[in-house]
């Protein structure tokens, strides 16, 4: 595993009624947020944490949200660099930010472009008008069209797009229609979702007492599985429960997560894990900006140092003991299509895999839910719908 860097802009232009995401419409402390944040990655860089297992991978940085491109493009450039610049970032890391086609602009897109950026992923959702509306999303289908076309000018090629399924009044082929228009586009990414009522969003309101304007379950997973095999069709290939990408257009920054690696994160609400400890900043920019500004190298090396909770930046929320990473490995390794490695297991565990998990393997496979090929065990097509029951098995 490599370096990953995740950093949190929670800027929104407006604030979606699905999402439950940490991110506000509020941008009048975007300039202080960055600021704060660049001292934050200065603080660390000057800590001496380091991570724990590097290896010859490439290094990755993420930066999400929130809506990335709803700030000034020179900000996320700033970021980049100081990245770049504080750690030496390798040469051929995978930098990818977050952008929303309402807020891309053509010199924002050769801002990112200039600075390094080479992956960009953009909420899309739908390329259906009506399907845009019920979400509540500033732009249109024409308006995403525009954005890609805007991201291929300015001479990305790892463009990668979000669609959603299960939207009231989405039909099957409205969701299929999407998807290929994507891949006709040239899109070499896409990852899919499937709409979930979130508490204390707008739409749980809207849709307690109206349960019956919801897709059916049967529906919304018919809609999921045309879209994913269509994908699959068109050279896409799920590589991840909600990700299908060409050969190669994996996002490497995601699959570090999956694989259990390290990953340090910057910025309000943003989750790290480093020196096996899992870590949070303050969910709030007000608050992340007043802790930002004040942490020192030395409060963050005690921190990692001393595994407790003593930083006002970072909050503690699980300290990985050597049980728990054990029992993480099937729940991270499943989600990917390469599923868990036996050869892998044991050099990172000193016990095999059936040792710890033999009766759940046994049963899931016999139930046609798993498969063993050599040195690996992954989900089948159907596994794939149930793995949520195969984890569970595998961890209870
Ligand atoms: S743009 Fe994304 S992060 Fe922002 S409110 Fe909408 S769904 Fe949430």
């Amino acid at each position: 595993m490599g370096r990953s860097f995740y950093v949190h802009i929670p800027f929104c232009e407006r604030k979606c009624p699905y999402c439950d995401f940490y991110s506000v419409a509020d941008r009048s402390d975007a300039a202080s947020y960055i600021d704060a944040l660049i001292q934050e990655i200065r603080a660390f860089s000057d800590s001496g944490v380091r991570f724990d297992d590097i290896t010859d991978l490439p290094d990755t940085l993420y930066i999400g949200g929130g809506t990335p491109s709803c700030i000034p493009a020179e900000d996320i450039a700033r970021i980049v660099s100081s990245i770049r610049d504080l750690f030496g970032l390798r040469g051929d890391a995978e930098i990818t930010t977050e952008v929303n086609p309402s807020s891309l602009t053509p010199d924002k897109a050769l801002i990112y472009k200039e600075c390094g950026i080479n992956r960009v992923s953009m909420g899309v959702q739908s390329l259906d008008d009506q399907v845009l509306k019920t979400l509540g999303r500033l732009h249109d289908s024409e308006g995403a069209r525009r954005a890609i076309d805007i991201l291929k000018k300015a001479g990305f090629d790892n463009i990668s797009c979000d669609l959603m399924s299960g939207i009231p009044g989405q039909t099957v082929s409205s969701a299929e229609e999407s998807a290929r228009e994507l891949t006709e586009l040239g899109i070499k990414h896409v990852s899919c979702y499937s709409l979930s009522i979130e508490e204390g969003t707008l739409f749980e309101q809207r849709y307690k007492d109206n349960i019956e304007d919801l897709i059916p379950p049967e529906e919304e997973r018919e809609m999921y599985h045309r879209v994913r095999a269509l994908l699959a069709a068109k050279g896409l290939a799920r590589y991840e429960i909600s990700n299908n990408s060409v050969g190669g257009y994996e996002s490497r920054h995601n699959l570090n997560y999956w694989a259990g690696g390290n990953y340090y994160a910057f910025g309000a609400a943003a989750a790290g894990y480093l020196q096996n400890m899992r870590f949070i900043h303050p969910a709030s920019v007000a608050g992340y900006i007043d802790c930002a500004r004040q942490v020192t190298p030395e409060e963050l090396k005690e921190y990692f140092d001393s595994k407790k909770d003593g930083s006002d930046l970072l909050t503690t929320t699980d300290i990985m003991t050597e049980e728990e990473k054990i029992k993480e490995y099937p729940f991270l390794a499943l989600r990917t299509a390469m599923g868990m490695s036996r050869k892998e297991f044991s050099a990172r565990y000193q016990k095999t895999i059936e040792a710890v998990f033999g009766d759940a393997v046994r049963k899931n496979i016999e139930e046609g839910l798993l498969v063993s090929e050599g040195d690996r065990i992954f989900l089948s097509d159907r596994g794939f719908d149930l793995a949520d029951k195969v984890i569970r098995d595998m961890i209870w």
